[in-house]
């Protein structure tokens, strides 16, 4: 049956919009909240209700931090723990630690994506709660349709929906039977003393984990491992014992720290194509346009800045600068790949690196003997912090 169409003040109050975002994580919020401040009328349309865990490494790079004073994102009331240093350990136990030039802070998703959903919120953002299943692009505007059948109309749709969304298959952007060969999974931890200026990188067989502090006292581990390797135990405390205990500094963590949640949490299927930053007109922002490999610990800093330029390029469509769809669009995409296609090329590079355990386990025990390789790396993965 084909789907009634809703006039939108009949859903929640919320009227036609300038601009509707198909997603409500970091990338998403960022940009419905630069575009209200630039006075355009926004709609978020989010599957998950605030706030809600995510499996994250939690460290956030200084890039973004000006541009979310600007935003008027109050971190600085917080307290967040501030990351300076960078810790990297072999399964050997090898361990070396360098300075982070631009450094970072410490926060959980839990806390972050509901700040800026607040935020957004008070400066007069429309939020829907519910799942995007399809986006049509008509002649000068977009119908937007929800799983309950409901559809929106909007001017520009910006596409924010993460790294691997259903909407993806529906619009033919990606295989449903395309697999991806990485499991996340994160645990909030306490009464261990990590240090709260480090973020540490373990490495251990299969994969990396990442440790570093976020707010009140709580300690995150959040590590990526091969499924194949995971498969071959499939139990998450057996996992970390017999597998990442294999590295020491893992072990002691491990053996010393408490959860906190009852159960960690787990995602499958990370991938980290290339992708497209704009497909049949709708703008692309975060992991939707392409994931870096969070190896790089800058996926946020990446998905918070594509917002900026994209709400840029946006509000001169709006406003008529840019005469045309097409030019935003060109727009948007030559800003994107300037800004972060060096990235993305070495974070793909580190990818392939990371398939093959043995050239993985001779590239980390290189990395860990040489600063200066590992500072290198650090520099080619990072950008410079934002100016508005
Ligand atoms: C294991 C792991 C560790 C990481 N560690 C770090 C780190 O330490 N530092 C760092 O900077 N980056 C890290 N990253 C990367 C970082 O998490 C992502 O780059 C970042 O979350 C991207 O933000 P986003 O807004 O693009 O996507 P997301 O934050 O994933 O937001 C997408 C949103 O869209 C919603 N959505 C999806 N489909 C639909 C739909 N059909 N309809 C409506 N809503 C929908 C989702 O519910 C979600 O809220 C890590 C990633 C992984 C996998």
């Amino acid at each position: 049956m084909a789907g009634i169409f809703v006039s939108i003040p009949y859903l929640h109050g919320v009227k036609d919009s300038e601009v509707l975002v198909v997603g409500g994580g970091l990338a998403g919020l960022t940009a419905a909240l630069d575009l209200a401040g630039k006075g355009k009328q926004v709609t978020v349309v989010e599957k998950k209700e605030y706030p809600r865990h995510k499996v994250c490494g939690e460290y956030v790079s200084n890039e973004v931090r000006p541009y979310l004073d600007y935003l008027g994102v109050d971190l600085d009331s917080m307290r967040l723990p501030e990351i300076n240093r960078f810790q990297l350990s072999t399964k050997n136990g090898k361990l070396v630690e360098v300075k982070l030039p631009l450094g970072g802070f410490g926060i959980s998703r839990y806390t972050f994506d509901n700040l800026l959903y607040q935020t957004a919120k008070a400066k007069g953002v429309h939020f829907l709660f519910g799942t995007v299943t399809n986006i049509q692009c008509n002649a000068n505007d977009f119908v937007v349709e929800l799983a309950s059948k409901a559809k929106l109309k909007a001017k520009v749709v910006l596409g924010a929906y993460g790294k691997r969304s259903k909407l993806d298959v529906a619009m033919g952007r990606r295989d449903l039977e395309q697999k991806s060969p990485w499991v996340g999974i994160k645990c909030h931890y306490k009464g261990y003393n990590h240090p709260e200026n480090v973020v540490a990188l373990h490495n251990f067989p299969g994969g990396y984990a990442g440790i570093s502090k976020v707010e009140n006292e709580i300690v995150n581990l959040c590590y990526l491992v091969q499924e194949e390797q995971f498969r071959k135990i499939s139990n998450i405390e057996r996992f970390n014992r017999e597998v990442l205990g294999q590295n020491r500094f893992l072990k002691d963590f491990i053996a010393r720290a408490r959860p906190v949640f009852g159960k960690p949490m787990s995602i499958a299927q990370i991938s980290f194509d290339v992708k497209s930053q704009v497909e049949n007109h709708i703008v692309m922002c975060g992991d939707t346009a392409g994931m870096i490999h969070p190896l790089c610990g800058n996926g946020m800093a990446m998905a918070i800045h594509s917002a900026k330029i994209a709400s840029a390029e946006v509000e001169r469509f709006l406003n008529g600068v840019h005469k045309t769809r097409k030019s935003m669009e060109l727009g948007y995409q030559k800003q994107w790949r300037k800004e972060f296609g060096k990235r993305l090329w070495m974070g793909r590079r580190l990818q392939a690196l990371m398939m093959h355990t043995k050239w993985f386990n001779l590239g980390m025990d290189t990395v860990a003997r040489s600063k200066l390789v590992l500072e290198s790396l650090i520099k080619n993965t990072h950008g410079s912090p934002i100016i508005n």
